[in-house]
């Protein structure tokens, strides 16, 4: 191989690349999130699809939000994360763009655990 051939090759490996720069590997399958090189350094991970939307009927909005606009509910959503070089994903809940819960997938359990003990809670003390 001569010089010619190794600069092309390089060449063509930048144009078909297109990890940023801080990427160690290929995006994650699951991953929709598009990667730039100038990702802010707390922005260089990988992120899902929202895999829930939840519409908080019951939130409460602060007063000059209620004065200004129509009351419309806020929804949350739910997301999977992982930091680049992250050894597990985590789950996030995000409620109004700001991550609300960023859960470790053990705490995430413990957090389906307590729910469904809250639900069925509130479903019998529906019926009295
Ligand atoms: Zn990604």
């Amino acid at each position: 191989m001569n010089m010619t051939d190794n600069c092309a090759d390089r060449l063509r490996e930048e144009v078909t690349d297109s990890r940023a720069f801080w990427q160690s590997d290929e995006c994650r399958h699951w991953c929709r999130a598009p990667h730039k090189d100038a990702d802010h350094v707390d922005d260089r991970g990988h992120d899902s699809d929202y895999v829930g939307t939840i519409t908080l009927r019951h939130e409460k909005l602060p007063m000059e939000d209620l004065i200004n606009a129509p009351f419309i509910p806020p929804v949350a959503f739910v997301q999977v994360t992982r930091d680049e070089g992250e050894a597990q994903a985590r789950v996030l809940v995000i409620k109004c763009d700001e991550a609300t819960l960023n859960l470790a997938q053990q705490e995430a359990e413990e957090l389906i655990t307590a729910l469904q003990a809250a639900v069925e809670l509130a479903r019998k003390a529906s019926l009295t």
